[in-house]
């Protein structure tokens, strides 16, 4: 069963300050997700306002975890642009999306060479094969 921040953290001397300033801490028994860094977009946008850009333009910024990621194993970009990179990767006939069908047209892509492992993506739920199971 996951446990994740059930309890206030306590941090060792001094780790406090590795928190990142732009990212606010969440209370207790709130769960994180990814906001796609939403603090640097900020930044990014604050940085495009101070150069004048028009506020209609597409900012361009990098998350953190794309930009850590040695291999590229991440990508992040306009799936808009056909040239970008992750619209390239996107049409790879390995790439998938979790719960395609449900039609919510999900912008994240995954990559998987094993055929199992995009069909599992658009798999029903095990609850749901029991329930079809016991109706049967
Ligand atoms: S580092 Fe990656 S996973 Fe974490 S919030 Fe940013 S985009 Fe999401």
């Amino acid at each position: 069963m996951p446990a994740f921040n059930w309890w206030d953290p306590a941090w060792p001397a001094g780790m406090e300050k590795t928190l990142n300033p732009d990212v606010t801490p969440r209370m207790r028994g709130v769960v994180e997700k990814c906001n796609f860094c939403h603090g640097r977009w900020h930044a990014a946008k604050q940085r495009a306002a101070a150069e004048g850009k028009p506020d209609t333009e597409p900012v361009q910024y990098l998350p953190a975890c794309a930009e850590a990621c040695p291999t590229k194993a991440i990508q992040f970009g306009d799936l808009n642009d056909p040239a970008s990179a992750p619209a390239v990767a996107a049409r790879n006939g390995n790439s998938f999306r979790m719960l395609e069908k449900l039609n919510t047209d999900p912008k994240i892509y995954y990559r998987s060479k094993r055929e199992w492992v995009r069909q599992i993506a658009n798999a029903p739920h095990p609850a749901d094969t029991r329930k079809e199971n016991l109706r049967g």
